[in-house]
């Protein structure tokens, strides 16, 4: 692995270093990040979120898109709706989809393997799945009464090889018996990723940060996933998003984009095992391509996330200009595929 172990970050060097002088932090993060890819060069995806249903029975205090069941705005998404918006997203010139939703009490283990086999029978390896996150599938798992285990290879043979990071948030238990009691603990997000590696899956690590926690917490979450990280080495990328309030029970205020962009930094620096640091240009908009020089090497160019977007977010439909905001940062977006065995080696 490349890292050294003497000068890692710890909690109380990672505070000094974000009391400290911001340029410092900016130079130190984007020194590291170019170890990883050349200065002057930012890689991306074109990607979609699709969210084939909004019923959900958690009641994430900070999310705007859920509905209850039995509300008349509920939906899950037919397979044909699934389709046009995976055509639409070739069409684009995308190459990955993350398929999410929500706590569905009612859709079993048999309903997400018939859907992942549909979407890859017909898409076969022209577009890369990533499929529900770990607290999602914990949930189905309980809910149609097999283990997490079986709930996660059942899925695979059905054609899902990837299991995004979100559902992470902030990983404290505090933090999340506050936002999210019902989204499963540190423990059990952290055993279940470990699960899901173990069996093979690709998987990637997220933070969403601007609740009200403190870089203290923000820290833990850091340590959290960079201590899987050394055990497994199953995480590809790490993406950092902000919250966005609107319309959600929680409320408050956006984070300002310096306080993400040291964000970036301090993960870039104390997630020495992981190989690429992830902007959200969807959360960040026009404002993004800055965190391509505080430490993130990528990001992506998402078509569609309900998710974000109903609490706010809005998203730049035009490609073209989204890769002449990077050009005008004096960096060049290279296009990649998801798969990311080139960046692997390099950890
Ligand atoms: S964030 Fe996800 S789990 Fe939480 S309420 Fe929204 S859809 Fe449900």
């Amino acid at each position: 692995m490349r890292r050294s172990m003497s000068t890692r970050l710890n909690s109380s060097s990672g505070l000094t270093l974000l009391k400290g002088d911001s340029e410092e932090l900016r130079s130190q993060a984007h020194r590291k990040r170019c170890e990883y890819l050349q200065e002057g060069a930012a890689t991306y995806l074109i990607m979609r979120i699709v969210s084939y249903t909004n019923i959900c029975v958690a009641d994430c205090s900070y999310c705007a898109f859920y509905r209850k069941p039995n509300d008349p705005e509920g939906y899950v998404l037919s397979n044909e709706a699934i389709f046009k918006k995976l055509d639409d997203l070739i069409a684009a010139g995308g190459s990955l989809v993350a398929m999410e939703g929500g706590f569905h009490p009612k859709l079993k283990i048999d309903h997400y393997e018939n859907l992942f086999r549909t979407v890859r029978t017909r898409y076969g390896n022209t577009l890369e799945i990533y499929g529900p996150t770990i607290v999602e599938v914990i949930f189905i798992a309980r809910s149609s009464r097999i283990s997490l285990e079986e709930a996660l290879l059942r899925l695979q043979k059905a054609g899902l090889s990837w299991i995004p990071g979100g559902g992470a948030e902030i990983l404290t238990n505090r933090w999340r018996h506050k936002l999210s009691p019902r989204k499963y603990s540190v423990e059990e997000y952290l055993d279940g990723m470990e699960l899901a590696q173990r069996l093979g899956f690709g998987t990637t690590a997220t933070m969403v940060i601007g609740f009200g926690e403190s870089w203290e917490d923000r820290l833990e979450h850091l340590e959290h996933i960079r201590n899987l990280q050394d055990k497994t080495g199953g995480f590809s990328s790490f993406l950092l998003w902000t919250y966005q309030s609107d319309n959600t029970a929680l409320g408050g205020e956006r984070i300002d984009n310096q306080e993400y962009l040291k964000s970036v930094a301090i993960s870039r620096l104390y997630l020495d095992n992981i190989p690429i640091i992830r902007a959200s240009f969807l959360t960040q908009g026009n404002r993004g391509p800055l965190a391509l020089k505080w430490g993130a090497s990528d990001f992506d160019i998402v078509l569609e996330d309900q998710v974000t977007q109903l609490a706010g977010a809005t998203i730049e439909p035009n490609i073209k200009r989204v890769l002449e905001q990077v050009k005008e940062a004096k960096i060049e977006p290279l296009q990649r595929q998801p798969f990311l065995q080139p960046f692997r080696a390099l950890v």
